[in-house]
């Protein structure tokens, strides 16, 4: 039971590890973490077992005290917005994200739209010793319902306030692979100026489209519909719409970080200040980033720590490897819907191709490895690694897991919170140099393992 609570969420396959008695648990844990008062925000992605997780979370949170306001399904920026903008006191939202359909689970929300860190493990603690606090009868909290289009058009209203239209000719084709962005991505960019192809565009919670990760793998179809309609370039969405990977004029997949780094550089035009990038992000983001005057933070992997690192640091921007952006000057969670018409335009105001932007920036290889290693060893084998690199004279970063650079490539790793993993990030200039890191690693990780045992 342990094992659906991780660090940024709660998560299982549905009627297996996550059951509607469950979820109702959980709504009471949540519900006496907030000591069974204020005003909470619920929303939903399409999975087939939202609806029912949802009720019964909502069941669960509403017995211990608390007034739940269920907004239905929306993508989760947007009911991020929606906690922000509304003054509730803190929110939740039903979804796996980009697993597989037969997946689902739950995210806390703090009142500023951002996600829970270390006080999802108070929840936990709570679920696992059932420290519940139920609510007599005669304080129970209020059940009410929020139209979800009303909610849809607050959240657009919002953000197109703070756009210029593009140019009248701009095309994009939107991919939201049947996920929450199906609601709002073609309508917004129409009201952006924009013309708009869409494929996989309805709510529906089997993903019968595509697999909802957006990866190069799952997008093959988004390639072909951006050559073959001449569009400027597509946007892939996972089932809870807070990631986006792009495809440029070519039909390419755009690397994240080469997005981040084109939006960064058209923020720090206008003004100087941080930028932030997760430890997984590849050696461009300095380079790029210190060339057109800014300065790069490097945090911990996962869109809630970045989320805190963007109120640490004041910062003017942030990118993950795995397709979250943050706009701090439209607020501190991650919403790829502002990204996406951030670079329309960026691409309508320049009168640039997408793939020029891209082809300016350098391409260096890179791979992530999974190496299994066993659950009860992996932060030992990480712990003897730092202390083998800390010997080395070599630049070691520890903010997360180890990371070592050298002058012509790095690499990163880090334990699995849930899984007997150690994940491997190398990135080199070439790509012997880049084999020869990999292979190190692996033997690192041999010897490291030896040692301990
Ligand atoms: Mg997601």
């Amino acid at each position: 039971m342990e094992y659906i609570f991780r660090a940024y969420d709660v998560r299982g396959i549905f009627n297996k590890e996550i059951t509607p008695e469950i979820a109702a648990k959980i709504g009471i844990a949540f519900g006496t973490y907030l000591k069974g008062e204020g005003k909470v925000l619920v929303g939903r992605d399409p999975r087939t077992s939202s609806l029912i997780m949802e009720n019964a979370f909502i069941s669960g949170l509403s017995a211990t005290g608390c007034d739940v306001y269920s907004t239905g399904l929306v993508p989760i920026p947007t009911a991020n917005f929606k906690i922000w903008q509304g003054g509730y006191d803190a929110g939740a939202y039903i979804t796996a994200s980009h697993n597989p359909p037969e997946y689902n689970g739950v995210r806390f929300r703090h009142p500023d739209g951002t996600g829970y860190t270390f006080q999802n493990e108070e929840i936990k603690n709570i679920f696992l010793k059932e420290e519940f606090k139920l609510s007599d009868w005669k304080n129970v909290g209020r059940i009410i319902y929020i139209n979800p289009e009303k909610t849809l058009r607050e959240y657009s209203d919002y953000i197109l306030s703070k756009f210029n239209p593009v140019y009248e000719k701009f095309k994009v084709v939107i991919d939201p692979g049947n996920g929450a962005a199906s609601l709002i991505a073609p309508y917004i960019f129409r009201e952006f100026g924009a013309k708009v192809s869409t494929i996989n565009c309805y709510p529906d919670g089997t993903f019968p489209g595509r697999p909802s990760e957006p990866n190069e793998k799952n997008l093959g179809d988004l390639m072909k519909a951006v050559v073959a309609t001449g569009a400027d370039f597509g946007a892939g969405y996972d089932g809870d719409a807070d990631r986006v990977v792009f495809v440029d004029d070519k039909g390419r997949v755009v690397q994240n970080e080469k997005i981040g780094i084109i939006i960064s550089k058209r923020i720090l035009e206008k003004k100087k200040g941080i930028i932030i990038a997760n430890m997984e992000c590849s050696m461009i983001v300095e380079s790029e980033i210190k060339k057109a005057g800014g300065t790069v933070k490097r945090v911990r992997v996962g869109d809630v720590f970045v989320a805190e690192a963007i109120k640490k640091y004041n910062a003017l921007f942030a990118m993950e490897t795995s397709a979250h952006y943050f706009f701090p000057e439209f607020y501190t969670f991650d919403d790829p819907i502002v990204v996406s018409l951030k670079l329309g335009e960026i691409l309508s105001e320049w009168g640039l191709k997408l793939s020029e932007m891209v082809d300016e920036i350098p391409s260096y290889p890179k791979v992530m490895e999974n190496i299994p290693c066993p659950d009860e060893k992996k932060f030992k084998v990480i712990d003897e690694l730092i202390n083998t690199y800390k010997n080395s004279g070599l630049p070691v970063d520890l903010t997360d897991g180890v990371k070592v650079s050298y002058s012509d490539g790095w690499f990163l790793l880090r334990p699995s919170n849930t899984t007997p993993l150690i994940r491997a990030t190398v990135e080199a200039k070439s790509n012997d140099r880049l084999q020869e890191l990999l292979k190190m690693v692996k033997k690192e990780i041999k010897t490291a393992l030896k040692k301990i045992s």
